[in-house]
């Protein structure tokens, strides 16, 4: 099962991903973690995104792209892995259609879409008191102002994506600003759900 998370910045994504991955089997994969590690690297591909991740723009799509490519290949090379989930790939439909060509190449589809819905306001509420509780764990990009630029980015360019795989008969929304239990919750009944409709796509 190849699962792709879409939602807007601060929406929770991480925290489900990583719940949903592990009851699942699945390898969480996210193009932030991999661009921050460059970046904390000071890898070649790090000096080239630093000052774009810091601003919260995207960074360009090739890099994503080929970040992406490898993970997977090395997730399909895992017996231990049933799927991956995406957090944070596709941000575009440039994105989409390479992850299309990825995924077909290696002789796999997207099976489920999943999209955590929330309220622009309700996300600068939320990394604000993130701040104000973690504060050693703030994120360089854990600024109102950058926040403000990354949920300008989210409507711009990845919001798109929910209509383009709506048409695929492949999205499932979820109302993001229900407490962390009830997401999950909401998330394993739509994943279930899934599940029984592969299962009886095999039997018949
Ligand atoms: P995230 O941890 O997913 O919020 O990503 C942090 C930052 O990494 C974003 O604000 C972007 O600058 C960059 N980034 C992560 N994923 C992508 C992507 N798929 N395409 C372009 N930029 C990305």
């Amino acid at each position: 099962m190849n699962l792709v998370f879409l939602g807007p910045p601060g929406a929770g994504k991480g925290t489900q991903a990583r719940y949903v991955a592990e009851r699942h089997r699945l390898v969480a994969l996210s193009t932030g973690d991999m661009l921050r590690a460059a970046v904390a690297e000071g890898s070649e591909i790090g000096l080239q995104v630093r000052s774009i991740m810091e601003s919260g723009g995207l960074v360009p799509d090739e890099i994503v792209a080929s970040l992406i490519s490898e993970a997977l290949r090395r997730a399909r090379a895992d017996d231990a892995v049933d799927g991956v989930l995406l957090d944070g790939f596709p941000r575009n439909l440039e994105q989409a259609k390479m992850l299309e060509e990825i995924l077909e190449r290696q002789g796999e589809t997207i099976d489920v879409v999943l999209e955590l819905r929330l309220e622009d306001d309700a996300l600068l509420r939320r990394i604000e008191s993130r701040i104000a509780e973690n504060p050693s764990e703030r994120r360089e990009d854990d600024t109102p102002e950058v926040l403000r630029n990354r949920i300008e980015v989210y409507h711009r360019e990845t919001r798109p994506l929910g209509d383009y795989y709506r048409e695929r008969g492949l999205l499932h929304e979820i109302d993001g600003s229900a407490p962390v239990e009830s997401v999950t919750r909401a998330i394993e009944a739509v994943l279930s759900q899934a599940a029984d409709i592969g299962g009886q796509r095999k039997a018949g």
